[in-house]
């Protein structure tokens, strides 16, 4: 596609468009890590929930990971395989429920373990996450071991919870962690042998070990081979550890985009573009992490081509800005524009702010063919509060 006048689409805009294909390539990659390195890999759905896609993904992955009752509950309905659950806290009426249809369930400190372990059912098997202090996360919003984290057991706290709760251990068949984010093997294996120096000598009466995810497996430049020796590794070591690793953003990256349309340009100093799709509402992590999204057919260095553009959002919040771009082609009201890889946690970050509608959901189909699978409008903006 040369630019962005040529796309013609008459899907409704804004919509996000997820491509089977890509998630297929996605899910074939990671059924190789499974069937090779023989480990568990489940879909996190905090980084990719599109229900309509689990058909296709209960073929690949061995289900799911949830962190808290929604997400357990979709985990359960939905994709219908594992269900491993991990909440900061869980609340006390919500834990009767995720016990009834969770495999797998973590605990944040000794204390929830404590709170809950009358409550568990039979067919539970419980977990304590570890924070392994170890991390090469940047961006402190994504950093589960940064300062202060309050995800994960640090060695310290954990040594005082088996003094203070002694038929702790007794009790649980796993150990967690999630110390990644967007990384490579590499940091894994970091990560695991800070773990491993700290935690081994209580592997003996366990189960299994969760990696948690961060592990970006499906990006080009991942060392696939690397993970899968590594596994292996800890599989011989350790024969008797099932190994789960529960990766979202591997699952649902580069596998679409949002299209959005043009409305109005406006001037002021420079060309402002406005579109129906919004930074704050439909793609938060342009604002948060913060980064800039890649545009289909336009340069991110907004001097690079001849026409350069400012794109914010329909909303009314200052802010609300994706970021300056330069094109070939002069815009015009009424262009498509294609933010590229919008599909993992930006759909399941959406916000109804200021009244702007959800985009639409719309699967490619392996065929070729376009889907509409939902249309959001006035009742789910009021619903909400
Ligand atoms: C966020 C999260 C994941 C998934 O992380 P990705 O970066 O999307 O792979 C897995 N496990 C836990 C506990 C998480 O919080």
């Amino acid at each position: 596609m040369k630019n962005n006048q040529s796309i013609v689409t008459n899907l409704p805009s804004p919509s996000f468009v997820c491509e089977e294909q890509l998630l297929l390539n996605n899910l074939k990659l990671l059924k190789r890590v499974q069937d090779e390195a023989d480990v568990n890999i489940l879909l996190a759905l905090k980084g990719f929930s599109l229900k309509s896609s689990f058909d296709l993904c209960r073929k690949y992955l061995k289900g799911c990971c949830a962190s808290g009752l929604n997400e357990a509950l979709l985990a359960y309905e939905e994709f219908k395989g594992e269900v491993h659950t991990y909440s900061p806290a869980f609340k006390p009426n919500e834990f009767p429920k995720i016990s009834e249809i969770s495999n797998h369930i973590v605990f944040n400190s000794f204390a929830q373990l404590d709170l809950y372990k009358d409550s568990v059912q039979p067919h539970n098997s419980l977990g304590l996450r570890i924070n392994p202090e170890y991390s090469s996360v940047e961006v402190d919003l994504y950093n589960p071991c940064g300062v202060y984290s309050r995800l994960g057991i640090t060695k310290e706290e954990f040594l005082k919870g088996i003094t203070n709760y002694p038929d702790a251990l007794s009790m649980i068949s796993g150990f967690h962690f999630h110390a990644l984010c967007e990384q490579n093997f590499d940091v894994l294996e970091a990560v695991f042998t800070k773990f491993e120096a700290n935690f081994s000598e209580y592997f003996k009466n366990l189960h299994w070990l969760n990696f948690g995810g961060g592990h970006h497996i499906t990006r080009k430049d991942y060392d696939v081979d690397g993970l899968i020796t590594f596994l292996k590794g800890i599989r011989e070591k350790y024969p008797h550890l099932k190994i789960y690793l529960e990766p979202g953003e591997a699952v649902g990256w580069q596998t679409g985009y949002l299209e959005a349309t043009v409305l109005d340009i406006v001037h002021n100093g420079i060309d402002i573009a406005i579109l129906d799709a919004s930074a704050e509402c439909h793609m938060p992590d342009t604002l948060a992490m913060p980064y800039k999204a890649e545009i289909r057919g336009a340069s991110k260095d907004p001097s690079e081509k001849k026409y350069s553009y400012r794109f914010g959002g329909n909303t009314c919040l200052a802010g609300d800005i994706i970021g300056d771009y330069s094109f070939d082609q002069p815009i015009k009201i009424g262009d498509k524009i294609i933010f590229e890889d919008m599909i993992h946690y930006t759909m399941v970050k959406t916000t109804t702010f200021n009244g702007i509608n959800l985009p639409s959901i719309v699967i490619k189909r392996i065929d070729g063919t376009f889907e509409v699978i939902t249309n959001f409008g006035y009742e789910d903006f009021k619903s909400r509060i």
